[in-house]
C-alpha cells in the first residue's frame, strides 16, 4: 500500500492541469534524486542560495535568480523588493513599522488582470491600484496612474483571452521605464515554451516568477524570481533565513536543490518531444472519441494557461444524455478517480500535460464506458 492509500485516500489521474489542489504536477527521478541528496547533509543556506541562484540564473540566460516557496510567495517578495529596494533602512523600517513608513507602497495592475492571486501584493502590504477596465486600457490612464508612491506594475501574462483589455506588455515596459518604475510578470503557468524563462526578462521586464511545481515539475512547494540582480537581492534581504516579513515562506535546502535540478531537466528535455508526446495523446481522443454518436472531440491549442500544449475538447449532444459536470463529477467518483475540467454546459477538457504514461487509456476507457451509460440502448452503434 502507499502512503496515500494508508491516509485513506485515493491516488488521482490527472487530466485536468498542474492544479495545486491536485498535487501541482510530479516531480521527474533528477529531482528526486537532487531532493533526497540535498537532505543528507547541512550546508550553509546564505552560500547554498547564491550558488543555487548563480546556477539558475546562468541557465535561463538571466541576471539572478531566487528560489522561494511558490510563484505566490514570489508575488509577495517581489512587491517587497519593488518597495524597498536594497536599502537595509528601508527594509528595517518596514519589517518594524509596516507599508506605511515607505514612499513607495503601491502597485498597479490592469483591471483585466484582477485574479485570485493579487492578494499576494497585499499581503505585501502595498495597496493596488487599479487601470483601465475589462474591454479596454489606455496608455494615458497608466501614465496617469504612475506617481511617487508607485512602486512597481505587475503584469499577468496568463491565458491569453483574459488578456484582452490589457496594454500589450510592451507599452507597459516602456511608460513605466520612462518613470523608472520596475514591472513584475507573473508567469507562474507560462510554460511551455521553455522560452519564456528568459523571454519577458528580455523583453525588459525586471523580475518574472514562475511556479516551480507546475510546468517545472520541481517541487510543489517551490517558486521562482528571475531578473534584475538588484531586486533579486532585495528579494533576499526580506526572505528566510533572516527574520523578516517573509520568513513564513521558507524554501528549504530540498526545495533550492529540487528546483534547480527541475530547471536543469527542463531545460535539457527535448522540447518538440514533449510536445510531440502532447500530439499523440491528442489525437488519439480525437480520434476514439469522434467515432461515437453524439460525441465530437476537437484538439484546442493552447492549452488552459496558454501553455504552448494542446488539448482536447470533448463535447456531448444528442443522444448522448450528459452534462460537463456530470461527465466531471463521475469521472472522479469512478475507480481510479479522474480528474478534468470542465469546458461548458456540454464539454470537458481533458489535458494530456499532466498524465503518467498510458493514463491516456484508462481515462478513454473510463469516459467512453460513461458516455455509454449516458446514452439510449443502440444509440452508440449507429454512427
Ligand atoms: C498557479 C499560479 C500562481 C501561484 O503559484 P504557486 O506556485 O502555486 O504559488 C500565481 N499566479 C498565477 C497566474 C498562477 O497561475
Amino acid at each position: 500500500m502507499g502512503v496515500y492509500e494508508r491516509l485513506g485516500l485515493r491516488p488521482i489521474i490527472n487530466a485536468n492541469a498542474t492544479l495545486t489542489v491536485l498535487g501541482g504536477s510530479l516531480m521527474p527521478e533528477p529531482v528526486l534524486d537532487a531532493m533526497r541528496e540535498a537532505a543528507g547533509s547541512f550546508v550553509d543556506i546564505h552560500e547554498l542560495q547564491h550558488a543555487v541562484s548563480a546556477r539558475i540564473a546562468e541557465l535561463t540566460h538571466n541576471e539572478a535568480a531566487f528560489v522561494c516557496s511558490g510563484a505566490a510567495a514570489g508575488l509577495v517578495l517581489s512587491t517587497l523588493a519593488c518597495m524597498t529596494g536594497t536599502d537595509l533602512d528601508e527594509v528595517e523600517r518596514f519589517t518594524s513599522e509596516g507599508p506605511g513608513a515607505l514612499t513607495r507602497n503601491e502597485v498597479i495592475v490592469h483591471a483585466s488582470h484582477r485574479n485570485p492571486y493579487d492578494p499576494a501584493i497585499r499581503l505585501a502590504g502595498a495597496r493596488i491600484y487599479q487601470i483601465g477596465n475589462v474591454w479596454q486600457t489606455f496608455d494615458s490612464e497608466l501614465r496617469a496612474a504612475i506617481n511617487g508612491r508607485t512602486a512597481a506594475v505587475f503584469y499577468f501574462a496568463g491565458n491569453p483571452a483574459r488578456a484582452h483589455g490589457a496594454l500589450p506588455l510592451e507599452a507597459v515596459i516602456a511608460i513605466a521605464h520612462e518613470a523608472h518604475v520596475p514591472v513584475v510578470v507573473d508567469a507562474a503557468a507560462q510554460l511551455p515554451p521553455v522560452e519564456n524563462l528568459w523571454h519577458f526578462t528580455q523583453q525588459g521586464a525586471d523580475l518574472v516568477v514562475f511556479s516551480g511545481g507546475k510546468g517545472l515539475r520541481g517541487p510543489q512547494a517551490s517558486g521562482l524570481i528571475l531578473g534584475r540582480r538588484q531586486l533579486i537581492d532585495a528579494c533576499a534581504l526580506h526572505s528566510s533565513p533572516y527574520q523578516r516579513l517573509a520568513r513564513p515562506m521558507k524554501a528549504g535546502k530540498e526545495e533550492m536543490v529540487g528546483l534547480m535540478a527541475a530547471v536543469e531537466w527542463y531545460i535539457g528535455l527535448d522540447q518538440a518531444e514533449l510536445r510531440a508526446r502532447a500530439e499523440k495523446v491528442t489525437s488519439y481522443w480525437v480520434a476514439l472519441f469522434n467515432r461515437l454518436t453524439g460525441v465530437s472531440a476537437t484538439r484546442e491549442f493552447p492549452s488552459e494557461a496558454g501553455q504552448a500544449l494542446p488539448r482536447v475538447r470533448v463535447r456531448f449532444d444528442e443522444p448522448v444524455q450528459l452534462t460537463g459536470e456530470a461527465a466531471r463529477l463521475d469521472l472522479l467518483g469512478g475507480d481510479p478517480p479522474i480528474s478534468v475540467a470542465v469546458a461548458d454546459e456540454s464539454s470537458i477538457y481533458l489535458n494530456p500535460e499532466t498524465l503518467k504514461p498510458d493514463e491516456e487509456v484508462i481515462v478513454a476507457r473510463r469516459l467512453t464506458e460513461i458516455i455509454r451509460n449516458a446514452t439510449p440502448t443502440g444509440a452508440l452503434d449507429q454512427k
